[in-house]
C-alpha cells in the first residue's frame, strides 16, 4: 500500500517536473520514432545423430534442420524447423515457405496472434517452417521483457517433468549398451514395432528396472495381439504405449484404448489443435510437438483442450538442436511425461540451453525459450 502510494507520488513528481522544463518535454516529443520492423533470416543445418536411428519404419544418421533468427531494434529470437523425413517436409520446402513469409509488415513483436495466424494462412502445410517462426517469435518477447517464457506463462518451473531417453530398436548387445549409456535417466522410452519386442524389453530390463515408455510408431497391426502385448509390456514395468496401431485404424484403436490396462497415446495419428476432439475416446492422450502443432502458441492451446477432454498430455520432440527443445520444456510444468531428448541425440548443437539434470528437464533463467549460442 505504502508502495504504490510512493510509487503514485514519485509519477506525479515526475509528470510536474515534465511541465516545469519544457524544453526537454518538447525535445522527446518531436525527436523521430526509429521505425521497428521484424527481420526474418534462416540457413540450413543438418544434425549428425550419434546413433543410427532405427523405428519401426526406417533408419538414419541425420536430420535435416531450419535454424531462424528473427530480429527486432537489435534484439534477435532464435528459432528451429526440423524436418524427420515421415513429416513430409525438407530443407527445400522449409526455406521456399520461409522466402514467401512477410514478417517486414509487423511492427510490434507482441502482435503474437496477428503475426502467426498471418503465417498460418500462407500455405496449409509446412508446420515445422511455421514451428521456426513461432518459436523465434516467443523467444524474441521473451528478451524484450527480459523473462523466460515459463515466468510470463506463469508456470512453476519446479514442476517439470522428467524426460525419458530413446533407446532405438537394435541388436541385444547394442541395446544394453545404449541402455547403459542412459545410466542417470529416471525413465526410457524404447521403441518397438519390428517384430523383435519381447527380445528389445528384456535386453533393457537385463541393464536397468527403470519405468519404459514404449513407442511402436504404428508397428502392430493386429489388435488382439496388441493388448495381449500390452498386459506384458505392463508386467515389465512399461508407462504408456505411443501409437501401438497404424493411425488410420480408429476403429481398432478405440477398441484397444477402452481394453488396454496402459494408457495409450496418439503420435503420428494427430497434428494439430482442430485434431485433438476427434480422438477423445480413441487414444488416452496425446504427444504434442512443436515440429507438428505449429510452434508454442498452439501446443499451449491443444494442452488446455486436452485437459479440458481428461486426455493425458505428453511433450515429444524431433532430433532437434537445443533450441527447439529448450522452447518445449518452457511449456513442459504442464504435461504429465517428457520425451526431450532430441538434443542430447546429436553430436554437433549450436546452442546450450535447459539441462536434463538427475533425469529432470531443468530449466534456466535466461530470457525467451533460455537458450545462448555455442
Ligand atoms: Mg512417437
Amino acid at each position: 500500500m505504502y508502495l504504490n502510494r510512493r510509487n503514485f507520488i514519485k509519477t506525479i513528481s515526475a509528470a510536474s517536473l515534465g511541465t516545469l522544463i519544457p524544453n526537454i518535454a518538447v525535445a522527446s516529443f518531436m525527436k523521430p520514432i526509429k521505425s521497428k520492423k521484424l527481420k526474418l533470416s534462416f540457413r540450413t543445418y543438418d544434425l549428425q545423430l550419434k546413433h543410427t536411428f532405427t523405428v519401426a519404419e526406417y533408419s538414419r544418421d541425420t536430420t535435416p534442420v531450419v535454424l531462424t533468427e528473427l530480429e527486432y531494434d537489435g534484439i534477435i529470437g532464435y528459432g528451429e524447423a526440423s524436418m524427420p523425413p515421415y513429416l513430409g517436409e525438407s530443407h527445400k520446402s522449409v526455406t521456399s515457405f520461409l522466402s514467401k513469409v512477410n514478417l517486414a509488415q509487423f511492427n510490434d513483436p507482441f502482435r503474437i496472434d496477428d503475426i502467426l495466424t498471418y503465417v498460418d494462412s500462407v500455405d496449409k502445410k509446412n508446420r515445422a517452417a511455421k514451428a521456426s517462426i513461432d518459436i523465434a517469435l516467443h523467444d524474441l518477447m521473451g528478451k524484450i521483457v527480459n523473462q523466460p517464457l515459463y515466468k510470463l506463462w506463469g508456470l512453476n518451473p519446479e514442476e517439470t517433468p522428467v524426460t525419458s531417453f530413446t533407446i532405438g530398436i537394435d541388436k541385444p548387445d547394442v541395446v544394453r549398451m545404449k541402455t547403459k549409456e542412459a545410466k542417470g535417466f529416471k525413465v526410457l522410452k524404447v521403441k518397438l514395432g519390428r517384430g523383435n519386442d519381447k527380445e528389445m524389453i528384456n535386453s533393457v530390463r537385463e541393464i536397468t528396472d527403470v519405468p519404459l515408455y514404449v513407442d511402436v510408431n504404428q508397428g502392430w497391426q493386429n489388435k488382439e495381439e496388441a493388448l495381449e502385448m500390452i498386459h506384458w509390456l505392463k508386467e515389465k514395468g512399461v508407462i504408456f504405449v505411443e501409437q501401438p496401431l497404424p493411425k488410420e485404424n480408429i476403429d481398432d484403436m478405440a477398441w484397444l484404448t477402452q481394453n488396454s490396462p496402459l494408457p495409450t497415446m496418439a503420435d503420428e495419428a494427430f497434428q494439430r489443435l482442430s485434431d485433438i476432439v476427434a480422438f477423445k475416446d480413441v487414444y488416452s492422450g496425446i504427444n504434442i510437438k512443436l515440429m507438428k502443432s505449429t510452434g508454442l502458441r498452439e501446443a499451449h492451446k491443444m494442452i488446455t483442450v486436452a485437459r479440458a477432454l481428461d486426455m493425458k498430455v505428453m511433450m515429444g520432440c524431433m532430433t532437434e538442436t537445443s533450441c527447439a527443445v529448450s522452447a518445449a520444456a518452457q511449456l513442459s510444468p504442464l504435461v504429465d511425461w517428457a520425451d526431450l531428448d532430441g538434443n542430447l541425440l546429436i553430436s554437433n548443437d549450436v546452442y546450450e540451453g535447459v539441462k536434463v539434470i538427475n533425469g529432470k528437464i531443468t530449466l534456466n533463467n535466461l530470457p525467451g525459450i533460455g537458450i545462448r549460442k555455442l
